[in-house]
């Protein structure tokens, strides 16, 4: 065992990570009482991707209700004798009903668990942290919401690839390819015409769709757009393609979730920031 696993296995980064917090702020660290829950994003995977606050979040926890995007080394700096629970949601797997998972949060603080729910880059973007806030609102939880560096941006730049460019890009649309039917799913033509680069979270199965639609508004089948897959992680994979191609080129290369799909000029910056 290293040093460092032995650190996290004795518990001591709980009074490391609110030392240091602590010595930035200039102030005391808000502690974790019995009774509630904070809702926390681990960032997009790479450990060092970690928020100071998500850390100290985690270091005070004993229950850790998380979803499987986090990464094992992540959950690894919850002390060694909290409860860690899987409610994921992803397929493959075995999955939570999203009501399962806020009753649990819910029946933990009611025991007086201080309780982490650790969730995948931010837990209010596509991540149904909004659902799990409100029913913690609505049932009397005391809830905190801690940031996340998100997927969407955090995987671009990992894979070279600037989320904005003076010059390039004023905007960018960050959209989930799977918006339900039954929501009215999104406007991609509009979308097209923005002209801006659009980045997609759980795009993959739906990406003939979406690419057809953005095609069918006119967006220009030549650009640029690329796969970013397990994003910041020793796995990290980028395909590379045109908007024509995306489809076939993830398909053929066997793309697999986690991925982020980012569809825009910006991309071809890759060619010169690719690390
Ligand atoms: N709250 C999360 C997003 C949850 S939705 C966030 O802010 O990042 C789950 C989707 O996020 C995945 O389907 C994928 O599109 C994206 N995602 C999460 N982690 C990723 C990673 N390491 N690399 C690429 N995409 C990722």
């Amino acid at each position: 065992m290293t040093a460092a696993t032995d650190s996290l296995a004795t518990g001591s980064l709980a009074s490391q990570s609110l030392a240091l917090l602590e010595r930035l702020t200039g102030g005391p660290a808000p502690r974790l009482l019995p009774g509630h829950v904070w809702l926390a994003g681990a960032g997009p995977g790479h450990p060092g991707q970690l928020t100071l606050d998500a850390l100290a979040a985690l270091a005070q926890a004993d229950a850790v209700v998380h979803d499987d995007l986090v990464d094992a080394r992540i959950l690894a700096a919850a002390p060694a004798g909290a409860e860690r629970l899987f409610a994921g949601k992803r397929g493959g797997r075995p999955s939570s009903a999203q009501a399962d998972i806020t009753a649990l949060l819910i029946a933990l603080a009611r025991q007086g668990r201080r309780v982490v729910r650790l969730k995948g880059g931010d837990p209010y973007v596509f991540g149904r942290g909004g659902e799990e806030a409100l029913a913690l609102a609505e049932a009397g939880i005391p809830f905190r919401v801690i940031s996340g560096v998100t997927a969407g941006l955090a995987g671009l730049a990992a894979a070279g690839i600037p989320a904005t460019m003076r010059g390039i890009n004023h905007a960018v649309v960050l959209a989930t390819g799977h918006a339900a039917s039954d929501e009215g799913g999104l406007d991609w033509a509009a979308l097209a015409r923005l002209g801006q680069p659009i980045v997609l979270y759980m795009a993959l199965r739906r990406l003939g769709p979406i690419v057809a639609a953005l095609l069918a508004a006119g967006m220009d089948p030549a650009t640029p757009a690329a796969t970013v897959e397990s994003g910041t992680l020793p796995g990290q994979r980028v395909v590379e393609a045109s908007l024509a191609t995306l489809e076939s080129r993830a398909r053929s290369e066997g793309v697999c979730s986690p991925a982020i799909v980012v569809i825009g000029q910006v991309v071809a910056l890759r060619e010169m920031l690719a690390p």
